[in-house]
C-alpha cells in the first residue's frame, strides 16, 4: 500500500456492521435504513431491467436522470442547471466526492474542511496527494468557529469542502456560517465542492441552504448529492455533481477512468424518484423527524447527553455521564453491555480529544427496531 494510504485501513462502517452481524446486535452504527425506498422507485428499477437499460449509460448519465436532477435543482431551490453540460452522474455521492477533488487539486494544495468529517474526505484529500486543514465543530452545538475557520485557509488553499446537513453531527449549516465560509472562499480564490447528500433530510422546519444559491457562489461551486438517502436506496449508488460546465467537465476527464458508468437502471428509477410530489418529501422528513425524538429520548434515559440534530439520520451522544472515557472502547463493549451498536466519533476527527467519548447512533430504522434499541439501552443506566 502507498504511504499516503497508510493509516487508512478498514472503513469504521464495515467494521461495525461486522460487530453487529458477530454478536447479533441491533445496528444503529452503519447509515443506512432498515426499510426499502417508495414502491414507484422500486417499481421503476424493476422495468427498467424489463426494458433493456442493462448496458453501459452515457459517460454523464442517462438524460432522463440528468434532466431529473436539472429540475429537481429549479424545483427546490431555484437553481438553473443545463441538464447537459452542467450534470454529471456518477457511483454514489462517494464518486463524486473523488471526482471533484482529484480533478481539481494539485499534490501539495490544502483542502480546508470541518472535523468530524465523513470518511471518505480524509481519504480522497490524501489520495489526492493534497493536504486536509480543518476547523473543528465541538459538541454539544457544533457551531462553527470563526477564529480556527480562517486559520485553516492559506495561500495553498484550493478548495472547501463543506457538508451540510452534515455527517456523522447532524448540523445544518446556518445562512451566517456559509456565508462566512464561502467569503473565506471567495477571499482565497477557492473552490466550494459541496456534500449535501442529506438535502431533503431536515427537521422542525430547519432550512436547508445549497451553497450555490448564495451570491457569487455558483460559479465556483460544485454541488454534490446522492439518491441513496432520499430514496433509502444506499446499495443502488447513483449519485451526481452539478456546476458550472467547465467544472463538470473537469470532473468528468477524471470520473470516466474512475468507473466509467455505473448503476444502469437505477438511474430512471431514480429520475422517477426526484419526480415525487412534496408529499413524499415531506412525510419522509417527518417520518425521520419521529425517529430521531423516539432514540434521543431512549438515550437521554440511559443516562447519555445527546446533542439534538437539526438534519441527516444521525446523533451524536456523549457517554462521559456513564463513566466512558473512550469511546472506542465503549463501542466495542457496548453490543455485550445492552446489545446496540453505534461508532465512535473520534474515527472521524485529526483532533482525537474533541471527541474522545462520543458516539454517533443512526436513527434510519423501523420503530420497533428504535423502541429495541431504547429497551436494551436502558440495560446501562
Ligand atoms: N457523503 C456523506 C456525508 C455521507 O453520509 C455519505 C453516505 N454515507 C456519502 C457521502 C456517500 O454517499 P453514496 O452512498 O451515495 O456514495
Ligand atoms: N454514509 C453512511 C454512514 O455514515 C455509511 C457509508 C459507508 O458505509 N461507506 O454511516
Amino acid at each position: 500500500l502507498v504511504d499516503r494510504m497508510q493509516g487508512f485501513g478498514a472503513t469504521i462502517f464495515g467494521e461495525m456492521s461486522a460487530l453487529a452481524a458477530r454478536t447479533g446486535a441491533i445496528n444503529l452504527g452503519q447509515g443506512f435504513p432498515d426499510t426499502d425506498g417508495p414502491a414507484p422507485v422500486l417499481a421503476a428499477a424493476r422495468q427498467a431491467i424489463s426494458d433493456g437499460f442493462n448496458q453501459y449509460p452515457p459517460p454523464t448519465g442517462l438524460p432522463i436522470l440528468r434532466e431529473a436532477i436539472a429540475a429537481h435543482q429549479q424545483r427546490f431551490y431555484g437553481l438553473e442547471v443545463d441538464a447537459d453540460t452542467q450534470v454529471l452522474v456518477t457511483v454514489g455521492a462517494t464518486e463524486a466526492i473523488a471526482s471533484a477533488i482529484l480533478a481539481l487539486c494539485e499534490p501539495g494544495d490544502e483542502v480546508v474542511t470541518f472535523e468530524p468529517y465523513y470518511d471518505s474526505y480524509a481519504a480522497t484529500i490524501a489520495l489526492a496527494g493534497a493536504v486536509r486543514r480543518t476547523s473543528v465543530l465541538r459538541f454539544p452545538d457544533f457551531a462553527v468557529d470563526e477564529e480556527s475557520l480562517r486559520a485553516a485557509f492559506s495561500p495553498r488553499t484550493r478548495l472547501v469542502l463543506l457538508n451540510t446537513p452534515h455527517n456523522p453531527t447532524g448540523k445544518v449549516f446556518t445562512r451566517a456560517e456559509l456565508e462566512l465560509v464561502c467569503a473565506l472562499a471567495r477571499e482565497h480564490d477557492a473552490y466550494v465542492v459541496t456534500d449535501e447528500v442529506y438535502e431533503h433530510l431536515t427537521f422542525d422546519g430547519t432550512e436547508h441552504i445549497p451553497v450555490a444559491t448564495l451570491p457569487g457562489m455558483a460559479e465556483r461551486t460544485i454541488t454534490i448529492s446522492s439518491g441513496g438517502k432520499t430514496f433509502s436506496t444506499t446499495g443502488w449508488k447513483v449519485g451526481w455533481l452539478t456546476g458550472p460546465a467547465e467544472l463538470v467537465t473537469a470532473c468528468r476527464t477524471v470520473k470516466q477512468f474512475l468507473t466509467y458508468v455505473g448503476s444502469g437502471p437505477f438511474q430512471p428509477a431514480i429520475a422517477v424518484g426526484l419526480g415525487l410530489n412534496d408529499d413524499y418529501y415531506q412525510g419522509f422528513s417527518a417520518s425521520l423527524a419521529g425517529k430521531r425524538d423516539l432514540l434521543i429520548e431512549g438515550l437521554e434515559q440511559a443516562g447519555l447527553q445527546v446533542s439534538r440534530p437539526a438534519g441527516t439520520y444521525f446523533v451524536i451522544a456523549d457517554a462521559a455521564p456513564l463513566g466512558a472515557t473512550d469511546a472506542v472502547d465503549f463501542c466495542w463493549e457496548l453490543p455485550e453491555r445492552c446489545g446496540v451498536v453505534g461508532v465512535p466519533v473520534s474515527v472521524f476527527h485529526d483532533d482525537k480529544d474533541a471527541a474522545r467519548t462520543l458516539v454517533r447512533f443512526a436513527f434510519c430504522k423501523k420503530d420497533e427496531v428504535l423502541h429495541d434499541a431504547v429497551r436494551c439501552l436502558g440495560a446501562l443506566a
